[in-house]
Formats: structure tokens, C-alpha cells, sequence
């Protein structure tokens, strides 16, 4: 056969009519067949991620989530239930077919009402974790309205981008923390005093994005710049979840529960309520009152608390998650190794001193830190297999540290 009169064994075309004809054993393909088969295998493969990704997300039901959670996260019950049920749902809608009922399932975005140090971040990173997609932890007090001084609220989505390694599939169904949210609550009862840039005017730039838009991101960040070529992205999959401390947000709840019990059932016991830990009454109102705008609350449907820490759970820390603090220093001297043991008394200690220092979950961390600097610094060198940290010893380390300073201070 000429070689002009081969033909692609699929579409037909001669040669003269192709940019490449490729032969095979007994059949040739050019190069739009390939390109087109090329098209058709992307198409298969997608289907096949999405069908993994919903068999993987539907293995785990929400009493699964929440024992994913156990295993990181100490208390904080209802947030772990609420969190997981949210979770749940947040990815069955990403996963439910076109049917033709007009029942759409809408975002479960989350906040998180709670002091700082009790878990809210550690929540979110636990559950991106599980899930296996990419997240950012952003701060709302950066962020300020398009034009001022600050980030723009695209930059959220820069970071994720940049969590996602720029797969934008990816990143299209990853998990946006937004820490200190009440830090943009409107400052006053009165906007128009002055413009409110890094208040109101954030919130307003916020809902669109939570709701879900396709928003022009810029990859590197920075500010919106004409010469700048944008991604594309669609926040229509992304879970949201603010945290913050609303500070002073107890006594609006206990305003308003005063208010309420001063009617007719005051007094009939299941009424009583917990003075101490009036966060457990948290309803979407008080927010508003606190200074977030009704629609930025409408698109955080699922509101939860977290509970102060206890001696109790800030001991439980130390030891218990997965990768608790002190098996991260006993594996740590396991690699020169060294067994590392700490006793119950000098963990007690530990914890009293956080409590002391007032520095929460956070200050454990800064406290081993401070009692234990000495003995990775030396042992590594010295050839000892053991090292044993008692009440005595601890208390000798800190009371040489730095960190005893900020008693002082406090
Ligand atoms: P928040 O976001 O509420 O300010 P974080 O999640 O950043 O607090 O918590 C700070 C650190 O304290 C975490 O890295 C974690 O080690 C520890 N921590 C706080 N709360 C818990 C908890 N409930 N269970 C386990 N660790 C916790």
C-alpha cells in the first residue's frame, strides 16, 4: 500500500489529511483519534475519582467521623456530634446526583463559638485530615474590604489553592478555617459614623464566598492586579468554618436568658442553668447582637460552643490523642534512643502550672518545652539510655525558665 493511501483505523482519514498518523500492529490512529480518546479517558477517570470519593466518604458515617475525632480531640462531646453530622451532610450534598426534584440540599458551614486554645483549629484540622482534602487556616483580622490596606477576602482562597498543591479540583472541595470571625463583628449599633473597612465591609465581601460563587482568585496572592492571569475558582463545595472567642458574648446570652426566665417557668428544675458555662445556650441572635450581620449568620447554618478546659481534660491532652504531647517527646528520644518516662505527679504539676499561667492547651506545649529543652540539648551526646522526669525535676526546670517570667508578668 502507498504510503499516502494509509488511513486511521478509526475515523478514516488518510494520511495527507493528519497531522500524525501513528501505526499500530495491524491498524493505524491519528492524531485527533488520540486526542479525542485522550478527552474520553479524562472524562472516565473523573467519574472514577468522584465514585471513589463518594465510597470513601460514605463509608464513614457520622458515628465513624466522630471516632476519628475521639482519637484527636479531648471532650468538647456536642461539637465532636455536631461537627460530625454537618460533615456528613456537607459531603452527601456534594455527592448527590442531578435528580429532578427540586429538594437542594444546602452548605452546612459551621461556626464555632469558644475561647481560644480550646480546640476550634485542631477541629478543623482533624476533620480535613480525615477527609483527606486540603486546608486553610485563615485570620479574619487581615482581612479587610477590596482597596484597603490588608488582604483581600480572595486571598482565603489563595491559601487553599496553595494547600491544594493548585489542583483546583482539589482545592474545590477543601475545608476553609476562618479563625477570630468576631473580630469582624460591626463595631457599632451606628455604620455611619465612619466606614467600617475591616468590619462590616469584610462580612459583606465574605457572604458571597461562603455561599458559593465562582470567584477570580489570584494564584500568588497579593492584590488584584489587571496583568495578573487569575484561577477560576467555584466555593460552591467548600466547607466553611469560622471560629472565634466572642468575647463578652455570655452576657448577651445571659441577657437574654434573664429575660426569658423572669417569665412563667422559671422555676421548674430543668430550667436551672449553668451559670459558668453560659456558651452552652448559644443561639444564632446572639451573634447578631454580638455585631455579625443576619446574612453572614444565615450562611453559617450550623452553630456550635466549645467548653473551657478543665485540669481534667488539659491532663488528658498531655497524654491521650493520638499524637498527645508527650508521645511526640518520647518519640522524639526514641530516635537517640532514649526511654522517656514521665511520672503522674510531675504531669499533675504540668497542668497546674497551665492553669497558673493561664495559657490553656497551649501552654502545655511551651511548659515541656521549657522543663525538658536541657535533657534533648545533653542526652544525645552523654550515651544515657533513660530519662525519667519526676515532679522534682520539672519543677527544677521551669523555676530556672524563661517562662517563669511571665508568671510574674500575669
Ligand atoms: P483554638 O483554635 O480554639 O484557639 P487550637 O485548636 O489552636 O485552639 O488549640 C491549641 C492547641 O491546644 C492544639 O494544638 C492542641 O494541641 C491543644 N488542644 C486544645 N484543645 C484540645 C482538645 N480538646 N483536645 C486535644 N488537644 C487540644
Amino acid at each position: 500500500m502507498a504510503k499516502d493511501d494509509l488511513e486511521c483505523s478509526f475515523c478514516g482519514r488518510k494520511k495527507p489529511e493528519t497531522n500524525l498518523l501513528i501505526a499500530g500492529l495491524d491498524a493505524h490512529i491519528c492524531d485527533r483519534c488520540i486526542e479525542q480518546a485522550h478527552g474520553i479517558v479524562l472524562e472516565e477517570s473523573k467519574e472514577i475519582d468522584n465514585s471513589d470519593l463518594a465510597k470513601d466518604l460514605m463509608l464513614k458515617k457520622p458515628k465513624e467521623i466522630k471516632e476519628f475525632l475521639d482519637e484527636y480531640v479531648i471532650g468538647q462531646e456536642y461539637t465532636k456530634k455536631v461537627l460530625s453530622v454537618a460533615v456528613y451532610n456537607h459531603y452527601k450534598r456534594l455527592l448527590q446526583p442531578d435528580t429532578e426534584d427540586d429538594i437542594e440540599i444546602q452548605k452546612s458551614n459551621i461556626v464555632m463559638v469558644g475561647q481560644t486554645g480550646t480546640g476550634k483549629t485542631l477541629m478543623a484540622k482533624t476533620i480535613a485530615r480525615m477527609l483527606n482534602v486540603p486546608l486553610a487556616v485563615v485570620d479574619a483580622t487581615v482581612l479587610t474590604e477590596a482597596g484597603y490596606v490588608g488582604e483581600d477576602v480572595e486571598s482565603i482562597l489563595t491559601r487553599l489553592l496553595q494547600a491544594a498543591d493548585y489542583n483546583l479540583e482539589k482545592a474545590e472541595r477543601g475545608i476553609v478555617f476562618i479563625d477570630e470571625i468576631d473580630k469582624i463583628a460591626r463595631k457599632s449599633d451606628n455604620p455611619s459614623i465612619t466606614r467600617d473597612v475591616s468590619g462590616e465591609g469584610v462580612q459583606q465581601a465574605l457572604l458571597k464566598l461562603l455561599e458559593g460563587t465562582v470567584v477570580n482568585v489570584p494564584p500568588k496572592g497579593g492584590r488584584k492586579h489587571p496583568d495578573q492571569k487569575f484561577i477560576e475558582v467555584n466555593t460552591e463545595h467548600i466547607l466553611f468554618i469560622a471560629g472565634g472567642a466572642f468575647d463578652g458574648i455570655e452576657r448577651i446570652i445571659s441577657k437574654r436568658l434573664n429575660m426569658q426566665a423572669v417569665g412563667f417557668s422559671a422555676s421548674k428544675s430543668e430550667d436551672v442553668i449553668e451559670k459558668d458555662n453560659l456558651l452552652k445556650y448559644i443561639i444564632p441572635r446572639d451573634l447578631k447582637d454580638f455585631g455579625l450581620i443576619p446574612e453572614i449568620i444565615g450562611r453559617l447554618p450550623v452553630l456550635t460552643y466549645m467548653n473551657p478546659l478543665d485540669k481534667d481534660t488539659l491532663r488528658a491532652i498531655l497524654t491521650e490523642p493520638k499524637n498527645a504531647i508527650i508521645k511526640q517527646y518520647q518519640k522524639l528520644f526514641d530516635m537517640d534512643d532514649i526511654e522517656f518516662s514521665i511520672t503522674a505527679d510531675a504531669l499533675d504539676y504540668i497542668v497546674e502550672q497551665a492553669i497558673e499561667y493561664k495559657l490553656g492547651a497551649r501552654g502545655l506545649r511551651s511548659l515541656c518545652e521549657a522543663i525538658l529543652t536541657d535533657a534533648m540539648f545533653d542526652l544525645p551526646s552523654s550515651g544515657e539510655g533513660e530519662l525519667i522526669v519526676n515532679k522534682e525535676y520539672a519543677k527544677g526546670k521551669l523555676e530556672k525558665s524563661t517562662l517563669q517570667k511571665l508568671k510574674a508578668v500575669s
